[in-house]
Order: structure tokens, then C-alpha cells, then sequence
């Protein structure tokens, strides 16, 4: 049996500096760099990616830093806004935490919540919401403690080049429902309790340009690899041509672009980041799939060194 997508499984953008990445989403946003892997078509390039203390689907943003790398441009056919979600009465928390490091922060309603929007190092564009679904993280970094820490993704908000098909995707294909409209914006709602609230933005009229600075795709949740072959199927049915099945070594992966030109994956809840080292030193190591290692030395070498640090102004 194949369940409706229960949300967003991960999100993927392209940035330019590894240290820079990190310092943000661990330093700043206190999310735990839960793997360090390269990237699997392209072994000369890091695969970082960042979530709760396990790397939860629906926590996991990832990210490809390559130095001189051609910037982006945000628009549509794409990601516009990465939104993650905090516990109740953590809003003012995030405000001064992000102004203290001299991150500039907007605040703007929508669907009668506030929404904290700013931009990272690299231009990508985040907002943090409260909301009561979803667990707490058990991850605390810096002065972020586990009741104002991220708890995951609150959704997103997605630029597409043609928004009725992008909506009919995700109603049809996906089996999100609407459930609102204001403004620009229409609402869509994933079965989840993280992940699971996505915004279309129809205002937007620009189209994107892939690149540093922006999000590369989006993925869904399968639960198992049972139901993964049977997404892969039912997308096929549905008149995309997905991807074959690909080995993530976290989990499994299909990849299909909608008709508003955004580039859609379907990966399975399993494995998970313990696949390959243990929970409580996850993201420690430079992990590679078993046919790298033999080339460990020349793309260890050929990475530049980056670590999880306390940055000065989480100091008191
Ligand atoms: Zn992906």
C-alpha cells in the first residue's frame, strides 16, 4: 500500500563556502551537522547535511559547497523559501539569537502566523515559524537549548513557473490537500507533523537560474522501500518520467522534475544517517560509500578541512 507523502524528506541547495555552511546552520541555527559525505556524482565536492540530533526525515537540509561556483539567481521553478519551525513562545528567542549575529531578520504574517524571514551567508532564503506539531529536538548547540531549538522543516514555499500545474502535483501526484488560500499565496498540507505546510507563491514572475544560492530540489517521504517502488510507479502513471531507483546510502531515491519546472525527489525513510557510524558520533567523520574508499586519501586531500564550532557571539 502506498501512503500519500507525509512532507518534505529534505531539501538540497547549492552554496559556495563548506565553513561558511556550516557555521550558519550549526553555529547559528544550532542544527547538528549529521553527515559528512561527499557528493556521490561529483566525489570532488562535500555532501553536507544538517537536521535534528538524528537526522530525521523532514530536519534534513543538505547542501553541495563548491568555492567559485557560479552564483544563482532565486525565482520560479524552484524552492523560494526554506521555512523551519520552532516550539511555541521561541519567536523572540530566534529574533535576538539571529540579530546578535548579525543576521537581518523581517517579520512578515501569513495564514495568521509569524513568520521570521532572512537570508543565510549565501544568499538562500529561510523563515522560522512557531507551531505546536512536531517533536522537540533532543539537539542543543551553542546557547540554542532543546525547547527553543528547530524542531525540523515547517514547510516550504515554492516558486513555480506555472503554479496551477505545481498545485495540481501536489494534490494528485503527491496527495497533499488545500487547505487555504490568501493573497498570492494557496496552502497545501502533507499527512506529517514536520515538513508538512507548503506554501505556493503565485506572485512570482521571474524565472530561476540554478546555482550558488540556491535550492537545487526538494524531496518527499516514502516510508519504505515497499511503497518507494510503488511511488516510482504511480509517478510514472501520472506522466513524469522519474528516475531509475539510486542508492543515497541514507535511503533511496527517485528524481522527476514537475511542470512548474521544479525538481522534485521521492526518497525512502530508511536507512537512515546510522547506516554507516553510530548515532553519537554522526557527522564526525568524513563518511564514503564503500566504492570510494579505496580513493579516500585523494578526496580526503582534495577537501578543504571544516569543523563544528561555537562562533564568538554565542559566547556570554
Ligand atoms: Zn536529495
Amino acid at each position: 500500500m502506498r501512503q500519500p507523502t507525509a512532507g518534505i524528506h529534505h531539501i538540497t541547495a547549492f552554496v559556495q563556502d563548506a565553513q561558511g555552511t556550516v557555521d550558519f546552520y550549526s553555529g547559528i541555527l544550532g542544527l547538528r551537522l549529521v553527515k559528512k559525505t561527499i557528493n556521490f556524482d561529483a566525489p570532488e565536492v562535500y555532501h553536507l547535511y544538517f537536521g535534528n540530533e538524528i537526522g530525521k526525515p523532514g530536519t534534513i537540509i543538505t547542501f553541495f559547497p563548491w568555492a567559485g561556483s557560479r552564483k544563482g539567481r532565486i525565482g520560479g521553478g524552484q524552492v523560494g523559501i526554506t521555512t523551519y519551525v520552532v516550539p511555541p513562545n521561541s519567536l523572540d528567542f530566534w529574533k535576538q539569537r539571529l540579530e546578535s549575529f548579525n543576521v537581518k531578520v523581517t517579520e512578515v504574517e501569513r495564514f495568521q502566523e509569524t513568520y521570521l524571514q532572512f537570508q543565510d551567508t549565501e544568499g538562500l532564503r529561510l523563515e522560522i515559524v512557531e507551531r505546536e506539531s512536531g517533536e522537540n529536538s533532543n539537539w542543543s548547540f551553542g546557547n540554542v537549548t532543546t525547547d527553543k531549538a528547530i524542531k525540523g522543516f515547517g514547510g516550504a514555499v515554492l516558486y513555480s513557473k506555472a503554479p496551477e500545474k505545481t498545485a495540481e502535483t501536489l494534490e494528485s501526484v503527491m496527495g497533499l490537500k488545500r487547505i487555504g488560500e490568501e493573497g498570492s499565496f494557496v496552502r497545501y498540507q502533507a499527512t506529517g507533523d514536520i515538513g508538512n505546510i507548503i506554501d505556493i507563491d503565485r506572485s512570482v514572475t521571474y524565472d530561476g537560474i540554478g546555482g550558488a544560492g540556491t535550492v537545487h530540489h526538494i524531496a518527499w517521504r516514502a516510508q519504505t522501500d515497499e511503497e518507494h517502488t510503488l511511488w516510482r510507479t504511480h509517478v510514472e502513471n501520472s506522466g513524469y518520467h522519474p528516475t531509475k531507483i539510486i542508492d543515497r546510502q541514507y535511503f533511496h531515491a527517485i528524481y522527476f522534475r514537475e511542470h512548474g519546472e521544479i525538481l522534485f525527489e521521492i526518497a525512502t525513510d530508511p536507512p537512515g544517517f546510522a547506516n554507516d557510524e553510530a548515532a553519537e558520533n554522526l557527522g564526525e567523520k568524513l563518511m564514503l560509500p564503500a566504492w570510494f574508499e579505496k580513493y579516500r586519501h585523494e578526496i580526503q586531500s582534495n577537501l578543504p578541512d571544516i569543523e563544528v564550532r561555537t562562533l564568538e557571539e554565542d559566547v556570554e
